[in-house]
C-alpha cells in the first residue's frame, strides 16, 4: 500500500447508507418509512430523502416537524432534498422532512389526543408510549447512523422568535457546527432531556437546534437564511467543495454570562406591541402596552435594559403572567454593532413587517 504524502488524508470510502435497507453511493432515494400505525391500523409513514454522495464523507441529518405546526424547517428540508444530488457530494445528507406525522396532519405541536411532545421522547424505545415508539424508529434508523445534525424548529404558536441557533457552545464539536451554520445569534444550552439535540449529542452526534420565526407559516427570508446555513455546514465538513460562511457575529451566549428575561403581563387585557421595526430596544423604551377593554387602565412594559428581542407574543390578548416578550441583554459593543448594521441597511432580515420580522 502506498503511503500518502504528508498532510494529505486518505479520502473516506463511499459506503451505503443503512437504515433497514441500503441507499448506495451515488443514489438519491425518497422513502416513506413506517414508524407506527394509526387507529385504523394503517401505517404512519414519515417522508425521508437520503442523498448518498458518489464520494465518501460525513453524514448529516436534517430534521423538521418534530413539532407538527412548525413549518419553516419543513420547507428548508424540502428544498435541501431537491437541491442536492449525489454527483460531486462527499458524504450523505439524510432529510427527515416531517418527524411527527400525526401532529403535522393535525397542524399542532404535540401528538394529538394525549399531547405527547416528541422533542421530549428521544431516543424512545419499543415499550414507550406512541410518540416514544415513533421517535425510537426515527432515531435508530436515521439519526444514529449520522455524524452531525441540524434540527429545525419555530416558536410555539401565538409567538414568534428571532432566527437563531441553540447549541452547547462548551462542546467544541458543537461549537464548530453552530459557527458553520452561521446565524447571527447563538444561544447556549444543553437542551432538554429527551430532545433530539441532547440525545443525539450525548450519543456522539453533535446536533444544533435552529429556531426560526413562527408556527403555521413559511417565512421565505428565514428559509433562505437556513438554506445558506446548510450549504455552509456542507462546506465546513467537506461534503461540498465550497467555502463555509464564517459566523457573522452579533451574539453568542455562554452558560452564565447572559441576562435573558421573559417580560410578562401583570394585568389582563389587550396587548399592543410598540417596538420595531427592528428587534433592538434601549433601556426605558416602551416594548408594549396592556390595556383593559374600557381603555381606562393601561400597563406600560418598558425595556429594563438595552436588549435584543428574541421572541414576542403575536396573539394580542394577555392574562397576568402571560409572556409578552423575551429580551436578551446586550453589552455596549454588541448593541453598537447592531446599530451600525441597521444604519447600513444590513439588518433588514430582522426588520419587522407588521407585528413580526423577516416575513419576506
Ligand atoms: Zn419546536
Amino acid at each position: 500500500m502506498e503511503s500518502d504524502p504528508p498532510g494529505v488524508t486518505e479520502p473516506e470510502p463511499a459506503e451505503p447508507f443503512r437504515y433497514d435497507a441500503e441507499v448506495d453511493p451515488g443514489e438519491k432515494r425518497h422513502i416513506r418509512y413506517e414508524v407506527g400505525e394509526s387507529y385504523l391500523g394503517d401505517p404512519v409513514q414519515i417522508p425521508v430523502t437520503v442523498i448518498n454522495g458518489e464520494h465518501g464523507g460525513k453524514t448529516l441529518f436534517l430534521s423538521a416537524g418534530i413539532h407538527g405546526d412548525e413549518l419553516n424547517g419543513v420547507k428548508v428540508v424540502q428544498e435541501v432534498a431537491e437541491r442536492y444530488d449525489p454527483e460531486g457530494l462527499h458524504g450523505t445528507i439524510v432529510c427527515l422532512h416531517v418527524c411527527n406525522v400525526p401532529a403535522y396532519e393535525a397542524q399542532q405541536r404535540y401528538t394529538p389526543i394525549y399531547d405527547q411532545d416528541m422533542n421530549r421522547s428521544f431516543p424512545g424505545g419499543e415499550r414507550s408510549n406512541t410518540t416514544g415508539r415513533m421517535a425510537n424508529e426515527i432515531y435508530r434508523r436515521f439519526v444514529a447512523p449520522c455524524d452531525i445534525g441540524l434540527d429545525f424548529h419555530t416558536s410555539t404558536r401565538n409567538r414568534t422568535t428571532i432566527y437563531h441557533a441553540r447549541a452547547d457552545l462548551e462542546n467544541t464539536a458543537i461549537e464548530r457546527l453552530a459557527r458553520a451554520f452561521a446565524t447571527n445569534v447563538v444561544l447556549y444550552g444543553t437542551g432538554d432531556a429527551g430532545s433530539l439535540r441532547s440525545v443525539a449529542t450525548a450519543d456522539g452526534i453533535p446536533t444544533v437546534t435552529v429556531e426560526m420565526g413562527r408556527a403555521h407559516r413559511f417565512q421565505p427570508v428565514l428559509v433562505e437564511k437556513a438554506l445558506e446555513g446548510v450549504e455552509s455546514v456542507l462546506a465546513e465538513y467537506g461534503l461540498l467543495p465550497t467555502e463555509p460562511v464564517h459566523w457573522p457575529g452579533w451574539f453568542e451566549s455562554t452558560a452564565a454570562d447572559t441576562t435573558k428575561r421573559w417580560l410578562r403581563a401583570d394585568a389582563g387585557g389587550l396587548v399592543e406591541m410598540e417596538w420595531g421595526p427592528y428587534p433592538l430596544v434601549h433601556e426605558g423604551e416602551t416594548i408594549c402596552t396592556v390595556t383593559n377593554h374600557f381603555k381606562t387602565e393601561e400597563h406600560v412594559v418598558d425595556a429594563p435594559f438595552d436588549g435584543l428581542i428574541l421572541g414576542a407574543l403575536e396573539n394580542p390578548v394577555a392574562a397576568p403572567g402571560h409572556p409578552l416578550c423575551h429580551l436578551m441583554e446586550l453589552d455596549r459593543e454588541t448593541r453598537e454593532e447592531i446599530e451600525r448594521e441597521i444604519a447600513r441597511g444590513e439588518f433588514d432580515g430582522y426588520r419587522a413587517h407588521g407585528d413580526v420580522w423577516a416575513d419576506g
